[in-house]
C-alpha cells in the first residue's frame, strides 16, 4: 500500500468508528447513514484510491475542479454527488457526472437542471438545500433557500420532468440563532424534513454533517453525511 492509501485508509477508518458510535449512541443502525467522500481540492488520484479503499460516493463543490476530476475517474462507477452553489451556466457540465444535487435552491436552477435532465434522457436527484441562518424564504449567504422557501421548491422538483425530489439538506449555520448550535440546527433540519415527507413521502434523503459535527448529525436522524477533511487531510486555502 502506498503512503497515501494507508493515510487515507487509517482516516476512513477513523471515520468509520465515529459513525459506528455515534448509530450506536442513538439506536441507529449504521447501514442507515450513507458516507459521502467529499473530495474536493484533491486529485483524481485520490479519488482512485478511495474507490480501492471502498468509498462508493463522492461530493464536489466546483465545477471546475470536480469536471476533469470526474472525467479521470469515469471508468469507476462512483455516484458523483455537486454539494456546492451551482450556477445554471454550469448545469450541463455538472450533470455530465454528477447524478444527485444536493444544493438546489432557486426555481431558475430547477429549470436549467431539469431542461438538462431531459436533453440529456437522465433523471437527477434533488436535494433542497437548507438555509438555517436565511429569514423567511430569502437565500442564504452560503446558498440554500429559508425554511418558508422549501415547500414551493420542492413543489417544483417534483413537477419537473427528469428531476426526482430526493429529501434535505443543510449546512451548520455559522451565524444567526443556529451559530455553534449543530445539535439544535439538525434537529430543525429533521422538523423540515418530516413536513416536507407529509407532502412527498419518498423525499426521505436528509444530508446534514461534516467532519466537524457528524455525530450531531446522526443523533438528529441524518441519513447522508458529507465528510470532506477528516478522510482527505485539512485543505489548504480554498474550499
Ligand atoms: C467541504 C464541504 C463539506 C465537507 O466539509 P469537511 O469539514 O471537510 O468535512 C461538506 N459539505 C459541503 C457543502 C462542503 O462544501
Amino acid at each position: 500500500m502506498t503512503d497515501r492509501k494507508g493515510q487515507l485508509a487509517a482516516n476512513l477508518a477513523k471515520v468509520e468508528e465515529r459513525l459506528a458510535a455515534a448509530c450506536a449512541a442513538s439506536g441507529r443502525d449504521r447501514a442507515d447513514v450513507t458516507l459521502v467522500v467529499v473530495t474536493k481540492t484533491y486529485p483524481a488520484s485520490d479519488v482512485r484510491l478511495l474507490w480501492e479503499l471502498g468509498v462508493r460516493q463522492v461530493a464536489e463543490n466546483r465545477d471546475q475542479d470536480a469536471a476533469p476530476k470526474a472525467a479521470a475517474c469515469a471508468d469507476l462507477p462512483l455516484t458523483w454527488h455537486f454539494v456546492g452553489q451551482l450556477q445554471t451556466n454550469k448545469v450541463r457540465s455538472v450533470l455530465g457526472y454528477a447524478s444527485e444535487v444536493q444544493s438546489v435552491d432557486r426555481a431558475r436552477l430547477v429549470t436549467a437542471l431539469s431542461g438538462e435532465a431531459v436533453r440529456a434522457g437522465r433523471e437527477v436527484g434533488c436535494l433542497v438545500q437548507v438555509a438555517l441562518d436565511a429569514r423567511e424564504s430569502a437565500r442564504g449567504e452560503r446558498g440554500g433557500v429559508g425554511p418558508d422557501g422549501i415547500g414551493e421548491l420542492a413543489a417544483l422538483i417534483a413537477g419537473a420532468e427528469g428531476l426526482r425530489l430526493d429529501g434535505l439538506m443543510t449546512v451548520a449555520p455559522l451565524t444567526g440563532p443556529y451559530a455553534g448550535r449543530q445539535r439544535e440546527a439538525f434537529g430543525r433540519l429533521m422538523d423540515l424534513s418530516t413536513a416536507l415527507r407529509a407532502e412527498h413521502p419518498a423525499a426521505n434523503m436528509v444530508s446534514a454533517g461534516m467532519s466537524g459535527d457528524l455525530e450531531e448529525a446522526v443523533a438528529a436522524g441524518a441519513t447522508h453525511v458529507r465528510v470532506g477533511s477528516a478522510v482527505l487531510g485539512v485543505r489548504p486555502g480554498l474550499g
